[in-house]
């Protein structure tokens, strides 16, 4: 069926060739970037490409007083509107 020379076509394009995971999303407050993968509505991975509690100076201060947040406000914020503004695909990986 594949006429046309491209390696395992069959699974069709996905547009982050150079991203091994999900797609890229910048905090609009500190600027640190991480990589989402949204598998359903409900679950949204989030992989940190740096050290969370140096590039992400809310997240090193919530950390300092304690609290158990895995990532700061407005990146969360900002994860949301990538989300809603359909920069962020569903994954079309298998839940591991
Ligand atoms: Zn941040």
């Amino acid at each position: 069926m594949a006429s046309r020379g491209e390696p395992n076509g069959a699974f069709g394009t996905y547009s982050a060739p150079n991203a091994p995971f999900g797609s890229p999303v910048a905090c609009r407050s500190c600027g640190t970037t991480v990589l989402v993968e949204k598998f359903s509505m409900a679950h949204t991975s989030v992989q940190w490409m740096s050290d969370a509690g140096r590039s992400c100076p809310e997240f090193a201060r919530r950390s300092a007083e304690g609290g158990l947040l895995r990532t700061c406000v407005a990146l969360r914020d900002s994860i949301d509107r990538a989300v809603v503004a359909g920069e962020v695909v569903l994954s079309a990986r298998e839940t591991p």
